[in-house]
């Protein structure tokens, strides 16, 4: 895609996202993820040429490791967030490039995230992904133990857990979207109330359903398609 196109649907979404902050009284800053998983290293580059300063996002650690190495020689202090299932052989490269894993789903992973961060002297930011959808390709703990899942990680010495992602449910009943995205942020919600505001990141809502996430919470969207392409 070209710099211009891409410029575009920046103004586009930004456009769209303050006009949502209206719409819903919201007064905090909505942070957009370029998801570049379905896009060119040629994309990627022109959007960095455009200096909007915004982070990267991949779901494979293959594409993440070749594409951070790729973007180093090109332009300096490029954040890249990790967004996609997490296998524990590929661990070591997730946690050496992604400067937040959005996609932590399991103690098992949570564990080796640890100590590969400490390894690397490295105090690793995560998400904790959850299952709101009961759509069970769509990975995430499960939400009824949100409690004792975030009380047992955020005791691990070189993990931060700075947020919670959730994804919806591919659905056009904006009900039942909404009725997801809710749960999650109750989560947030009671997990602040209960330790004194100690996350700050509620990433929901992706092109087709980020007005649903913003509206019941997010301050993170993981724009792909409608932003970065797929070509
Ligand atoms: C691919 C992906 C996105 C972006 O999805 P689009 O619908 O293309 O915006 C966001 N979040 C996660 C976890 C993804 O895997």
């Amino acid at each position: 895609m070209f710099r211009d196109d891409i410029l575009e649907r920046y103004n586009a979404i930004n456009n769209n996202i303050n006009i949502i902050k209206q719409k819903y009284n919201i007064d905090y800053d909505i942070n957009i993820i370029a998801v570049s998983k379905y896009s060119s290293i040629e994309t990627i580059k022109e959007f960095l040429s455009l200096n909007i300063d915004l982070p990267l996002a991949e779901s494979k650690a293959q594409s993440l490791r070749d594409r951070v190495g790729e973007i180093n020689n090109f332009k300096d202090n490029v954040k890249w967030h990790f967004i996609g299932r997490i296998q524990s052989n590929k661990v070591k490269y997730i946690v050496k490039y992604s400067d937040l894993i959005q996609s932590v789903d399991s103690m098992d992973i949570a564990e080796i995230i640890n100590k590969e961060a400490n390894k690397n002297s490295k105090i690793q930011d995560i998400l904790l992904q959850f299952n709101i959808s009961n759509e069970e390709q769509k990975g995430g703990f499960d939400i009824n133990n949100y409690m004792e899942v975030y009380e047992n990680i955020s005791k691990m010495s070189n993990i931060s857990v700075r947020g919670l992602m959730g994804m919806a449910e591919y659905s056009d009943n904006s009900l039942v979207v909404e009725e997801e995205f809710e749960k999650l942020n109750t989560v947030y919600k009671n997990i602040n109330l209960k330790y004194n505001n100690v996350l700050s990141i509620l990433s929901m809502g992706m092109s087709s359903d980020y007005e649903l996430a913003i509206k019941h919470g997010s301050n993170m969207v993981r724009i792909g398609s409608s932003f970065l392409g797929n070509s």
